[in-house]
């Protein structure tokens, strides 16, 4: 076990229900969903967030947005819309500190979020 729970879930050394994995990104279904589909799309590497990534990570942040449309497609959410979104630091309300991308849909969502 790590530190980092994502980091866990990665390592497979916690359950999680995965939705998707091509071994750079992982999608794992949301513990406590907000949506009637709330997936979570996340690196292997351990980022702590959007705001810590350089350019190096170009490639592996447009997999993860891939991945999502991709979801996004099998889950049947696709024409009726969804919301990306990921959380940065306190204010952000990000609560674990590894960079992740909420993919949310299934249901109408509301702005402002709260
Ligand atoms: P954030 O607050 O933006 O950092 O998002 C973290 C998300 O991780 C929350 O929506 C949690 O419900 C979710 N979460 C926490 N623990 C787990 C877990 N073990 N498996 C799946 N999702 C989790
Ligand atoms: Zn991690």
């Amino acid at each position: 076990m790590s530190d980092c729970l994502f980091c866990d879930i990665v390592a497979r050394t916690l359950p999680a229900t995965i939705v998707h994995d091509d071994g750079a990104v992982l999608a794992i279904r949301d513990i406590n969903p907000q949506a009637p589909v709330h997936v979570l799309v996340l690196p292997h590497e351990h980022i702590e967030s959007a705001a810590t990534l350089t350019a190096a990570h170009d490639g592996l942040w447009a997999q993860m947005l891939h991945m999502a449309q991709a979801i996004a497609r099998d889950e049947g959410i696709e024409q009726s819309g969804y919301r990306l979104l990921t959380s940065i630091g306190r204010d952000g309300g990000q609560t674990v500190p590894h960079l992740h991308l909420h993919l949310l849909g299934g249901r109408h969502m509301m702005w402002p979020p709260g």
